[in-house]
């Protein structure tokens, strides 16, 4: 397959050497005017993406919508926009295969980012400044903006090259995947609109890289938000007694401390990968009266509520009625007069791997072909909006392609470097290609019906 900047004796070299040959031999002080003109272009769309703020807690999703719908015009592709919940556009691309009875393949994306402490960046995180270096400082520059518009670029470049896909590519950029999705992403999966799609396998998030391998995630890791509170008698802050609240949650935190210290040295060791344990932080902390003063406040009352919010992540090889039992017993035991309610708790879902077996074999084909390679797959650490496909059997894996890259999600001075930008094109290319041509296997890989 030819590339829109290849030529027929460059056919056999890939793109990205071309690229780094002209980086190398034009570049001076400034990085960017030394790309060539097509990823020049390319950069300034991604770039002009990542400035539009959608950042929680109040995206404002049109001006992304529109920026999709004229990329959807310029590449050629079908669009359409399902609002499930007001203001909150589910935003589907559409590129019809030539068989329409097979199976097709969605490429998913969330639109929204997560919120910003200005003050603390380097650089104004909608500005999308290109360092010296050539990294893009953005937030959603890793999560996930740049795969959404990766997605498009390859479509591009495959419809300008005259492939045709034999399956139905579907792209879509949904709401709210940073509060839970349930605006978005699980509002497509059960609707009816999503059944006709007639869905064969999902592409969505993964994780960048810190070295040359690409990462590729087959499930995660489930959030349970867990909220523990302690009672007991109140009384005076000089009295010595037995089960005050305070005393309650304390041996509480200390239980759950040693658990996580536990779980942690098994990471530590190496023993474990980040998805396999069960990791507990306490995220919040609510307790004591303190008593205002004109000068300050006095503190001599003990009080008798004390509350703490964990943030814990099961993972989908882990029995839940263990961790469950162990709170009940050991975190929030009512002998000592606690009590525990979950603000989410989302089942942690164990995929058939059988389903899984082909498209992760012609994904690390793929990647292999756009000479990258691919580590073994990997429960993901975190959750994400696949989950809401998994939960109906379809398989779904995590794939985010930047290598060489520290893993900035949500994290102050976010950025993603353009070379590994336009490397992930390529990468998207080949896995398109792969995955819409491939047929032999379609009932096993498919099992729509199951469903
Ligand atoms: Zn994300």
């Amino acid at each position: 397959m030819e590339g829109i900047y290849g030529t027929c004796s460059f056919s056999s070299v890939p793109r990205f050497l071309i690229f780094l040959l002209f980086f190398f031999l034009f570049t001076s002080t400034v990085v960017v005017v030394s790309l060539p003109e097509d990823s020049s272009a390319i950069i300034s769309r991604f770039r002009q993406y990542l400035r539009i703020n959608t950042a929680h807690p109040n995206p404002d999703y049109s001006p992304a919508a529109d920026f999709i719908f004229s990329q959807a015009k310029t590449i050629g592709l079908e669009s359409q926009s399902l609002e499930f919940v007001k203001s909150k556009p589910v935003i589907l691309l559409k590129w019809p295969g030539t068989n329409p009875d097979v199976p097709s393949i969605i490429l998913n994306s969330h639109m929204d980012v997560v919120a910003v402490e200005n003050n603390k960046w380097s650089y104004p995180p909608f500005d999308a400044h290109i360092d010296e270096a050539g990294n893009i400082y953005a937030r959603g520059s890793q999560d996930m903006k740049c795969v959404g518009m990766q997605y498009l670029e390859a479509i591009r470049r495959l419809k300008n090259s005259g492939f045709q896909p034999v399956r139905t590519v579907y792209v879509s950029f949904v709401p709210d995947e940073e509060i839970g999705g349930r605006g978005g992403a699980e509002k497509l999966a059960e609707s009816e609109e999503f059944q006709k799609m007639n869905v064969g396998i999902l592409l969505d998030e993964g994780l960048a890289s810190t070295n040359e391998t690409y990462r590729a995630f087959f499930a995660e890791r489930s959030p349970w938000w867990l909220v523990i509170k302690a009672t007991g008698s109140a009384g005076h802050g000089s009295k010595l007694y037995d089960n005050s609240a305070m005393e309650n949650l304390m041996k509480s935190i200390e239980s759950v401390t040693r658990f996580r210290a536990a779980q942690f040295d098994m990471l530590k060791a190496g023993l474990k990968e980040a998805g396999e344990i069960i990791s507990v932080n306490m995220v919040f902390l609510k307790a004591g009266t303190p008593s205002p003063t004109p000068t300050g406040f006095v503190m001599n009352m003990q009080p008798s509520e004390a509350e703490a919010g964990f943030d814990i992540r099961i993972p989908p090889t882990v029995d839940e009625k263990l961790v469950e039992k162990r709170i009940e017993e050991e975190w929030a035991p009512s002998s000592r007069n606690m009590t525990f309610e979950f603000i989410r708790r989302k089942v942690p879902v164990l995929p058939d791997t059988d389903g899984y077996k082909p498209w992760l074999a012609l994904l690390e084909g793929a990647v292999k072909k756009a000479n990258g390679k691919l580590g073994r797959p990997e429960v993901l650490p975190l959750s994400s909006d696949s989950t809401y496909y998994r939960l109906r059997g379809l398989p779904a894996i995590g794939f985010s392609p930047m290598t060489n890259t520290p893993i900035l999600l949500h994290d102050h001075n976010e950025f993603l470097n353009q070379v590994e930008y336009l490397k992930g094109i390529e990468i998207y290319e080949s896995i398109i290609e792969a995955y819409t041509s491939y047929t032999e296997h379609t009932r096993n890989a498919a099992s729509t019906d199951e469903f």
